[in-house]
């Protein structure tokens, strides 16, 4: 299956090193049972596509959202890739900053959007050198094989290995694509060190809870 000169393969929550895959498809990778568990509830429907899929059966590409699978609800073509997506933009609560729309999470949250949206050259953000010079290594894995993503690109990306990042006052080790933090003037800041300084420290960048980020991340 894989060799050693092959990329490292990222977790679909959070691209840390990925230690399991989908035992469904096989196409999908995280770094622990508690991701494997965040991403089901999206995941199910595709993987029973792709088993389908790698039993030889033709599943029209528009007739599924590829990030979640759905075959019934209203779809719609994304502006960057023109690929199927949910066209729920309406059940993202504003201010929430939840996940709940395919398609808003795939406009925010994805390399393949950001380039469109940067207007850099080429058609293909998976080979895009800009893209990959605008963000700190551990985000940028992240916006290339988060489950935002479509699957083609995802077993496509080369994303960058990174040093796990700490957090600048405690050391306290974070996984900057799903824990609130802050970016503050000595680096990243954890949650807990971020309540302990409100006031004195002005936080940007703040991340929700819920992993996903306020903002884009990594731009400063
Ligand atoms: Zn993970
Ligand atoms: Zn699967
Ligand atoms: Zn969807
Ligand atoms: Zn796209
Ligand atoms: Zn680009
Ligand atoms: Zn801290
Ligand atoms: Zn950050």
């Amino acid at each position: 299956m894989s060799t050693s000169s092959e990329t490292t393969k990222c977790c679909a929550i959070c691209a840390y090193p990925a230690t399991s895959r989908c035992s469904g498809c096989g196409k999908v990778f995280y770094c622990s049972q508690e991701h494997q568990k965040t991403a089901w509830q999206k995941h199910k429907r595709l993987c029973k596509i792709y088993q389908r899929q790698a039993k030889g059966e033709e599943v029209a590409a528009d007739s599924f959202c590829g990030l979640c699978g759905k075959t019934d609800g209203p779809l719609k073509k994304t502006a960057c890739c023109k690929k199927t997506v949910c066209d729920d933009y309406g059940n993202y609560r504003p201010f929430s900053y939840g996940n709940d729309s395919c398609a808003r999470n795939h406009d925010r949250y994805t390399r393949c959007c950001y380039h469109y949206n940067e207007r850099h050259p080429g058609s293909d953000s998976v080979s895009c050198d800009q893209c990959s010079n605008s963000h700190d290594a551990e985000i940028e894995a992240w916006y290339m094989t988060n489950n935002f993503n479509f699957q083609d690109d995802i077993e496509r990306a080369t994303p960058p290995s990174f040093q796990p990042a700490q957090c600048s006052k405690c050391q306290r080790p974070m996984k900057l694509n799903c824990e609130a933090h802050s970016y503050g003037r000595d680096g990243h800041e954890c949650q807990r060190c971020m309540a302990g300084l409100m006031g004195s420290t002005p936080a940007s960048n703040i991340f929700a809870m819920d992993g996903i980020p306020v903002q884009m991340p990594g731009r400063r």
